[in-house]
């Protein structure tokens, strides 16, 4: 069986406590490698190693440090086939798809070539009488991702392209789900002109994440998972006083006024909620209608959509998407949907008892779609992970409005209309991080940051784009006065103030 082991300083590590987590092929459910787990004593490997690199790549100038970004960006283009037939194998998505994982996180890499322009600071000539300030951005030092299994390409390179890009070192503590492709952008890495230990990555579950955030060399925490860890890791990484991001799960809602092109709406939602299996944090798992009419109008043309998809082996190229991570994920969401039913939903579409032909292992489920879905019910509070779509039906803008605004999550939101005064006043006044106006899916581009508001979001600073600079660098402030020969200046016991 394959083994998949750290990687330390350039090279595979092993685990010393002999801990050891099951690699699954979600499309057949048979285990196909076994990832070490480590932990604290495996973690200070990683920190020396870190901490013997980090001054040197710190003292590369920018500009080296962008060329060595280039050709990494080459190299993942030259391996996006390999990567994306890795990323599926244990992940589960389609091939495409999870060439589109790898091209996001590429896009962040190809942001992180501007760093000298990006790490440029500012500077006051004449902010006093001979004086000056200045500001530089300088690397945290070695910093710490910590990441889901459904981006195993895009988050770490969100969080290492730019933490390596400012000059420190980075660890990444990847899904024990799905942790091949981590490790291959690391060596990517090193094949691009990478040091050694600039760029690490140890396995684990709770064990490693815990001795992450306890250890005192580690300076800033990126993490991206559920919430309530999310929240867990801000909370612990904040009290050994590390800076930390830290991004949760999600309830997406879509909301469709009577004036949208509802054919382009239906076709936008029906790839956004069941895409991926719906295991995405910028999934659309919850639509929202305004209207009895726009309601029938929206249930009658997805269903017939529903009609025409096909979870399929990630290779399938007539597959929109494939199987579900775990058999424990897909029993969660099975019991989600039950749970539904029970509270008074109408099911509409069942996946349930779904089977691939010669995959009847796989973790499988059929597109499902629930109607009459009401706030109060849990199944539509929480967050279900799955291909299940529900309707949240609405009678007027304000009430459409008040959903994504009043629920626990706020990553992503969508609307649909032709009115640019409905969308306008949507965008300003809802409570949700990241806002699309008919795009179902509003991921920020590379240059912009991203980031969910509420149980979404733990931490102020939000992942690449600018932001990823400001969460990656300290600045320091210098003022300076140079002696010019003039008279001394006076003692003076007061502040200085520029009165
Ligand atoms: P998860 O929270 O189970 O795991 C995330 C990371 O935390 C993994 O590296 C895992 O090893 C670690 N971990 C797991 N249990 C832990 C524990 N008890 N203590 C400490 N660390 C622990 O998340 P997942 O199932 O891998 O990913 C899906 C979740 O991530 C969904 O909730 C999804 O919405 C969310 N997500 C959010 C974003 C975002 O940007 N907001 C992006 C992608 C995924």
């Amino acid at each position: 069986m394959r083994s998949i082991t750290h990687f330390i300083h350039g090279a595979a590590a092993s685990s010393t406590g002999g801990r050891a987590s099951d690699v699954l092929d979600p499309s057949t459910g048979a285990v196909q490698a076994q990832v070490h787990l480590g932990d604290a004593a495996l973690l200070d490997q990683a920190i020396e190693s870190a901490k013997k690199a980090q001054p040197d790549w710190a003292a590369v100038n920018p500009q080296r440090r962008a060329r060595v970004l280039f050709r990494y960006k080459e190299l993942i283009e030259a391996h996006m086939d390999e990567l994306a037939a890795l990323l599926s194998s244990e992940h589960g998505k389609v091939i495409a798809d999870a060439k589109g994982d790898v091209q996001r996180g590429l896009e962040v890499v190809e942001f992180a070539c501007g760093i000298p322009h990006l790490l440029k600071g500012d500077y006051t000539q004449g902010a006093g009488p001979g004086i000056d300030v200045y500001s530089m951005r300088q690397p945290l030092g070695i910093v710490a991702g910590i990441t889901p299994f459904n981006f195993p390409a895009m988050i770490p390179l969100w969080m290492g392209a730019m933490a390596i890009a400012c000059g420190n070192a980075f660890i990444l503590k990847p899904s024990e789900r799905d942790p091949s492709v981590p490790v291959r952008l690391a060596e990517l890495a090193l094949e691009a002109g990478l040091p050694e230990g600039i760029f690490n990555v140890v396995h684990g579950d709770k064990v490693m994440v815990d001795a992450i955030l306890d250890h005192p060399d580690i300076k800033a925490v990126s993490f991206v998972g559920s919430s309530d860890i999310a929240n867990y890791v801000y909370q612990r990484a904040a009290a050994n006083g590390k800076r930390a991001q830290c991004m949760g799960g999600a309830k997406n809602h879509g909301i469709i006024l009577p004036d949208a092109d509802m054919d382009q709406a239906v076709a936008d939602i029906v790839g956004a909620a069941y895409g991926s299996a719906g295991e995405r944090c910028m999934a659309l798992p919850v639509v929202t209608p305004v209207g009895e009419a726009t309601a029938q109008a929206f249930r009658d043309k997805l269903v017939a959509a529903i009609e025409t998809l096909r979870p399929g082996i990630p290779s399938d190229p007539q597959a929109q998407y494939g199987p579900l991570v775990t058999a424990q994920h897909k029993a969660r969401v099975e019991s989600y949907i039950q749970m539904a039913a029970d509270e008074g939903a109408e099911i509409v579409v069942d996946g349930r008892g779904f089977s691939l032909q010669g995959y009847e292992e796989g973790f499988y489920l059929a597109p499902t779609l629930i109607d009459r879905v009401t706030p109060q019910m849990k199944s539509y509070q929480d967050e279900i992970f799955g291909p299940v779509l529900q309707i949240l039906r609405a009678e007027s803008f304000e009430e459409a409005l008040s959903y994504p605004t009043n629920h626990q999550y706020g990553n992503g939101v969508a609307i649909f209309t032709r009115n640019g005064d409905y969308a306008r006043r949507f965008a300003a006044d809802v409570e949700v991080g990241m806002v699309g106006i008919n795009v179902p899916i509003p991921v920020p581009v590379a240059y912009h940051s991203f980031g969910g508001w509420k149980r979404s979001g733990f931490g102020d600073l939000d992942q690449y784009g600018e932001d990823g600079v400001r969460f990656y660098t300290r600045t320091k402030k210098i003022t300076q006065r140079w002696p010019s020969g003039g008279a001394v200046i006076d003692q003076s016991f007061v502040i200085p103030t520029m009165k």
